[in-house]
């Protein structure tokens, strides 16, 4: 398999140096040049554990990984570190499939990607004869860092440093985020906001100097942001897997269709279950959710992407997003691989902030309905869902609930069994989640740990482990520097 840039399909990498490279040299996202198909009956594969069937999937994209190689990888990412045998359990509740992806070690669904992108960079360095260790930089508004950092954690030949603004991330998050083991990882809160820590880390990227200083030194850069196919890939199992336990479960017939929901900021999970269709995975619409930064559902209502609007921050802050990057490889796809026409609309995004796809493109938005809860509609949401079935569903989830929902409700879904992607634990935020069921706005005293409790005392959902360690654990990383130090950081780290 080859994958090319969106932007240019002269340039032609394999799987592995995909993943290596992350981003192409033109701006571009790495794509298939032709999209391989599932070549069993889902029928057949829906005896498959979760590993087995993560294999089969990733083999038609990984196709220059040797079957070992792949198969460690995977077994390194999918094991203990999750909290359900299932890796990616179904709850039924209110008439819908919550599929269910936080159950890894961060308690949020960028885990299914992030347990196992080093394994495949790692894997990848040395398929392509890098003797490199690769050192990961990563700026994060919270959960991204983490997840990154629980993943790279003793991964032999990496190391990861995360820099978060001071102040700037919620109790719990710092708590995850300054516990972390790993004799590899650091993690520094810095000055500044999360621009400017996202800033300077794209700055020590940009230094060719400081790439040839460390370069002496044994180490390449590397990014595990979410563009990178290490990350794309491994998020289209769980869409099969939902399937399959449906096929399995008797609820389906193989062959019948399922309408899918995701809750979206940077459109990678939906990509991923959009994917997942293209190679055979029946589905019939994919709704797109967002919160109140609903640049989205304008783009798929008017076909146009226009960025220039409020910001809003939202009890939803993983969807808090207004360029989703991921949507390039869409728009892509969409044109009917046209590489030129997408580099023109990606060019007018930087210097207009928007773009507007052609007539021809938007009959081929088919696929996707999209829709967009309110802060109101989200936290009523969550209330409706738990008065009604006793289930506890996160902010994020929440979105996606209220939008599919409503699309039942105005008859715009098919009757096929609706799949939920529930993105996150409700114990990440439980102030919400509490002051939601209670329809109450909670005093702000009262600290993360403390939500926590009340949520506990409130619903009976057990404690997961993430949460017991940071009660107990020992702060690791204090550091905490101005924005002109993160390279000499960057230096006595690597020394
Ligand atoms: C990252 C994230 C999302 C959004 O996923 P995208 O792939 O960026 O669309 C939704 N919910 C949670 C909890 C997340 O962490």
């Amino acid at each position: 398999m080859i994958y090319v840039s969106t932007r240019d399909k002269s340039i032609k990498l394999s799987a592995s140096e995909a993943i290596l490279k992350g981003l192409s040299d033109d701006g571009g996202l790495f794509v298939p040049e032709t999209m391989p198909h599932i070549e069993r009956k889902l029928q057949e594969l829906s005896g498959l554990s979760y590993n087995d069937l993560a294999y089969e999937i990733m083999k038609l994209f990984f196709d220059d990984f040797t079957e070992d190689e792949l198969r460690n990888c995977i077994n390194n990412a999918y094991g203990d570190n999750f909290d359900n045998p299932e890796t990616a359990p179904m709850s039924y509740a209110d008439g819908s499939y919550y599929l269910e992806l936080y159950h890894g070690p961060t308690i949020a669904f960028k885990d299914m990607a992030l347990q196992i992108l080093p394994h495949l960079m790692t894997t990848s360095a040395r398929k392509n004869g890098v003797t490199k260790d690769i050192v990961i930089l990563t700026a994060t508004s919270g959960d991204t860092g983490k997840a990154a950092m629980a993943g790279f954690a003793d991964v032999p030949h990496t190391k990861i440093m995360v820099f978060f603004p001071h102040g700037g991330v919620s109790d719990v998050q710092r708590l995850q985020m300054v516990t972390q083991k790993g004799d590899n990882v650091s993690v520094i809160s810095v000055d500044g906001n999360f621009d400017d820590c996202q800033t300077g880390v794209k700055q020590i990227f940009n230094d060719s100097s400081f790439k040839d200083e460390i370069a002496e030194k044994g180490y390449q850069f590397s990014s595990a942001n979410s563009i990178n196919i290490g990350r794309l890939v491994p998020q289209i199992v769980y869409y099969v897997y939902a399937y399959c336990n449906l096929l399995k479960n008797e609820k389906i017939n193989d062959g019948d269709p399922i309408n899918v929901c995701v809750p979206t900021g940077n459109f990678g999970n939906i990509l991923a279950a959009y994917l997942a269709k293209k190679i055979g995975t029946p589905i019939d619409k994919l709704i797109c959710a967002s919160n109140m930064n609903n640049v989205l559902t304008d783009f798929f209502k008017t076909g146009t992407y226009d960025r220039n609007r409020d910001f809003h921050l939202t009890m939803s802050p993983s969807m808090d997003i207004l360029i989703s990057s991921n949507l390039e490889r869409l728009i892509y796809f969409i044109s009917g691989c046209d590489d030129k026409a997408t580099a023109v609309f990606m060019s007018e995004l930087v210097s207009k902030g928007k773009y507007t796809i052609t007539d021809e493109m938007k009959l081929n938005l088919d696929d996707f309905i999209a829709g967009c809860a309110t802060e109101s509609e989200t936290s009523s949401e969550i209330k409706r869902i738990y008065d009604d079935t006793g289930y506890v569903i996160d902010t994020h989830t929440a979105v996606a609930s209220y939008v599919a929902n409503k699309l039942n409700k105005t008859g715009r879904l098919s009757d096929a069994p609706l799949v939920i992607a529930s993105t996150a634990s409700p114990y990440k935020f439980a102030r919400s989640i509490v002051d939601a069921i209670k329809d109450i706005s909670s005093d702000k005293d009262k600290d993360g740990l403390h939500m926590i409790d009340e949520l506990m005392a409130l619903t009976d959902m057990p404690e997961p482990d993430a949460i017991k360690e940071i009660r107990h654990a020992d702060i690791r990383h204090d550091g905490h520097i101005s924005i002109g130090e993160m390279k000499d950081t960057v230096r006595e780290f690597l020394n």
